[in-house]
C-alpha cells in the first residue's frame, strides 16, 4: 500500500469587520485578518493542522501585522473582542496585492485561490 502524503502551508481569511486607525500609516483602514497554517494531507485529506498564525493586512497601506494567538482565536470563535491599534506587531512587510476577480477583495500576490470565495484567480 503507497501512502500519498504532503506538507503545505495554507492561508484562510476570518470573517472580521472593523476600521481602526492603521499603527503604520495612521489612516482609518479595514482589518483584514486570517490565518496561515501548516497541514498534512493523507489521500488529499487534511489530517492534521499546526503552526498556526495570525495576521493582519491593513486595508489603508497593505502593512501586514502579526495578531497575538489567543485573540486571533477568539476572533474566530466570534467572542466579542475587538482589535485595537495596540495589539498589532508591526512585521513591517507589505503584501503585493490582486484583486479577485469572482469577489473584487484584495488577496496576496502569490496565492493561486482567493481565500475569501475560494475561487481560483
Ligand atoms: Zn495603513
Ligand atoms: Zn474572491
Amino acid at each position: 500500500m503507497i501512502f500519498i502524503s504532503s506538507i503545505t502551508s495554507k492561508e484562510k481569511a476570518v470573517d472580521y469587520n472593523k476600521m481602526i486607525i492603521c499603527p503604520r500609516c495612521e489612516a482609518y483602514g479595514q482589518v483584514n485578518l486570517s490565518y496561515t497554517y501548516t497541514s498534512l494531507s493523507l489521500f488529499f485529506i487534511p489530517v492534521f493542522k499546526w503552526n498556526k498564525e495570525y495576521y493582519v493586512n491593513m486595508g489603508c497601506c497593505h502593512g501586514i501585522f502579526s495578531l497575538g494567538k489567543d485573540l486571533g482565536e477568539k476572533i474566530e470563535k466570534k467572542k466579542s473582542v475587538e482589535i485595537w491599534a495596540e495589539d498589532l506587531i508591526d512585521l513591517n512587510i507589505e503584501m503585493q496585492v490582486k484583486t479577485c476577480s469572482s469577489c473584487g477583495k484584495q488577496v496576496a500576490y502569490e496565492y493561486n485561490y482567493c481565500p475569501h470565495c475560494g475561487r481560483r484567480i
